[in-house]
């Protein structure tokens, strides 16, 4: 596909091998071009679907990356980071500018809400509210530390597979009510769908969120320009912006493959 992914075999022999290639990556500059490239692909499919690319945002998504290959896309210029796990944004986010907007895209327990927030003063948005219970513990939680309001999409399970992890459609738009009615400390910025439960997704999940949107708009009387769509990945997110994408969230595409994820796609 490119040349990172000829970067994935050297990843492979144990974690000595994967530091020298993350050395490697970080010295190059490999995230850096990997960033533009990304960028201009994003361009490309805003052109395609008569949008402007300034109206797609790109979450990069840095789970599982070390702090000096963040700053490397960081010194590119970029400023919008995402991560799924609330003990690594915590430890990462510190040492990191304060002017990094930070997405929450992982699945978020009522438990880890407070560190999240007092942990992360620079949370732009949690992309992952998917039930009630996680939106009061939020709301709540933001109120009582008085910043500002926090962005929040509410996450649809599109592709109907018995999963934890989002709403199913059918319940999106009480949901999206509670949190728009009910919060007055969230904002309510859209919706986000992951895909399939294996992190790939089709055209269907995104049509899927597309329609969504639209009885959620219907619902609460606002325009699509107010209601967002986080979908699309490192494999899929030139279509996913061609189907309405709003937010990218790309990953291995940037920083390089993950470890982990061999185990959980192999
Ligand atoms: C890891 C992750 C991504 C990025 O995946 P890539 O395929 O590496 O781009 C996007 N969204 C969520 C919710 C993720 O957990």
């Amino acid at each position: 596909m490119n040349n990172l992914e000829e970067g994935k075999k050297g990843t492979e022999g144990g974690p000595e091998a994967e530091q020298c290639a993350m050395a490697a990556y970080a010295m190059e500059g490999v995230a850096a071009a990997a960033l533009r490239s990304v960028t201009l692909r994003v361009q490309q499919a805003a052109e395609r679907s008569s949008r402007q690319s300034d109206r797609v945002r790109v979450v990069a998504v840095s789970k599982t990356k070390p702090v000096s290959l963040i700053r490397q896309v960081y010194d590119a210029g970029h400023r919008c980071f995402g991560e799924n796990y609330v003990q690594e944004i915590v430890e990462k986010a510190p040492q990191l500018p304060e002017d990094i907007e930070w997405h929450f895209i992982g699945n978020l327990q009522s438990n880890k809400v407070k560190p999240l927030l007092a942990g992360v003063p620079n949370l732009a948005m949690v992309e992952s509210v998917d039930d009630e219970k996680i939106a009061n513990h939020l709301d709540r939680a933001v109120g009582s530390t008085g910043r500002k309001p926090l962005k929040v999409l509410v996450q649809v399970n599109t592709s109907g597979e018995a999963s934890k992890y989002g709403i199913e459609p059918s319940g999106c738009v009480e949901l999206v009510k509670h949190v728009s009615l009910g919060c007055p400390n969230l904002e309510f910025c859209g919706l986000m769908t992951i895909g399939m439960l294996d992190y790939t997704s089709t055209p269907e999940n995104f049509k899927t969120l597309s329609n969504c949107r639209s009885e959620v708009c219907k619902a609460l009387g606002i325009t699509e320009e107010q209601c967002e769509l986080s979908m699309g990945m490192s494999g899929d997110f030139e279509l996913a912006i061609e189907l309405g994408s709003t937010n990218v969230r790309i990953g291995s595409t940037i920083f390089g493959p993950r470890e982990y994820t061999k185990k959980n796609t192999n």
